[in-house]
């Protein structure tokens, strides 16, 4: 038996075309007057286009045919009648724009080329996976809601949790070097976390997800990059070998970086981005025109799509990075960037009991907020670190999608909750 949605119906009553769509691809079903029951021909009169229907019959190769398969029923079921006309024209003949085609969903990812991204996206994690497993990783999961916010920062979502106060993660940070200091050393954390950003850019959402990867007994912070490295190849050598087709309905091709990545580091990213136009003042972090400068930088200096910054400024980043012993100044804090676009954060963390307190002062954030973090880190904890991937900035990355809304089955963004 096969079951699908109608994606065209055509002919007359002596001789009728069904193509049948369903996640595989097409095929096509002929009821011609004579070779098929009277009854099918009468059935399928007024069946609509969308219409959900199972057939089964007598299956041909016809190279002319859609799918290069034809059928010919002996049975033909209506499970679903679809109303016309449809809200939106998923064909790709009318140009529907993007925020009617989330309003309509399910029905816009009905075209093969946007549910393309999903099954590519699916292949990537699916790669990750395979390759982390094998390397021993453990796969666990870290709590969604949190007592405070994991950065210190404002944009995070606050929630009603019984008469306290709580909020829903950022990150799955913390957690992470808790799973380390529980003697996990090797995990990962693949889930969502939230942003109360109330920015519109194409490249953030107020949902989404990453690949948060933590290692214990690290040599340095160049460790989590060698395995950010392999990460991405194995999700990225997965699509290549699973996702045939649907690369090719988007017209895209995969292709390996070459390893390791190029990478360049504070302070002397200064100085290069001052050679290309753009003064930051010493201390700061870049901006996203600065990203893109350094995207291109670094392309045409070393031909490659990605790179490491290394060595952020530690004014810059969170409590919880590693400073650089002899520099102080700048932190074993690592982003990853891949055509002009940042995809991660990581590097090393700061193990030290007291470091950590220091930093958390440094930062100007109240001690108790973080004790039950900080406590653990008097009895035994090893130096460690990862990063957070996300996912659906990576995908939209790799396929030169121009919103990263593209990658998310149903997005949140600030004006954005359904469905
Ligand atoms: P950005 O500077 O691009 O806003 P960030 O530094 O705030 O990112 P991190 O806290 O470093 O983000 O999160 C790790 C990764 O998660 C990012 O590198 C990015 O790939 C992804 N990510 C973070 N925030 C969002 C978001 N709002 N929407 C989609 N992906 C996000
Ligand atoms: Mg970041």
């Amino acid at each position: 038996m096969l079951a699908g949605w109608i994606r065209k119906i055509r002919g007359s009553d002596n001789l009728r075309f069904i193509i049948l769509r369903d996640m595989t691809g097409e095929l096509q079903i002929i009821l011609k007057k004579g070779s098929v029951k009277e009854e099918l021909l009468e059935s399928t009169k007024d069946l609509t286009e969308e219409s959900v229907i199972s057939v089964e019959g007598t299956v041909k190769i016809n190279e002319q045919a859609p799918g290069g398969l034809e059928i010919i029923p002996d049975k033909l079921v209506v499970l679903s009648k679809a109303s016309v006309p449809l809200p939106i024209d998923f064909s790709g003949k009318v140009d529907t724009g993007l925020d009617k085609r989330l309003d309509w969903r399910c029905i816009d990812l009905r075209n093969p080329k946007r549910a393309a991204i999903i099954k590519i996206q699916s292949k990537f994690v699916e790669g990750v996976q395979e390759f982390l497993s094998k390397n021993d990783f453990i796969f666990l999961f870290t709590p969604c809601i949190m007592s405070g916010a994991s950065e210190g920062g404002s944009e995070v979502f606050p929630i009603k949790y019984f008469d306290k106060k709580a909020f829903l993660r950022q990150d799955p940070q913390l957690h992470r070097q808790l799973a380390i200091a529980a003697g996990f050393d090797k995990i990962v954390d693949i889930g969502p976390s939230w942003r109360a950003e109330l920015s519109h850019t194409t490249r953030h959402l107020c949902e989404h997800r990453g690949i948060a990867v933590e290692i214990g007994f690290l040599k340095d912070e160049t460790d989590t990059m060698r395995l950010e490295e392999d990460v991405i190849i194995a999700g990225l050598n997965r699509i290549k070998k699973d996702c045939k087709n649907e690369l090719e309905k988007i017209g895209k091709k995969i292709r390996i970086p070459d390893t390791p990545f190029p990478e360049i580091r504070f302070p002397e990213i200064y100085d290069i981005l001052e050679k290309l136009g753009k003064k930051i003042e010493f201390g700061k972090d870049y901006d996203t025109e600065g990203e893109k400068l350094l995207g291109d930088y670094v392309k045409k200096k070393f031909g490659s799509d990605f790179f490491f910054v290394n060595r952020f400024p530690f004014a810059e980043k969170p409590f919880y990075v590693m400073k650089v012993d002899e520099e102080p100044q700048w932190a074993r804090s690592v982003d990853l960037i891949f055509k002009g676009v940042e995809q991660s954060s990581g590097g090393q963390r700061e193990h030290r009991y007291e470091k950590i307190v220091r930093q958390i002062k440094e930062k100007g954030l109240d001690m108790n907020t973080f004790k039950w973090f900080v406590e653990f880190f008097k009895y035994g904890v090893p130096p460690h670190g990862g990063f957070n991937l996300g996912i659906e900035r990576f995908i939209m990355q790799l396929l030169d999608l121009d919103n990263i809304r593209e990658v998310v089955l149903f997005p949140r963004d600030p004006e954005r909750l359904v469905p």
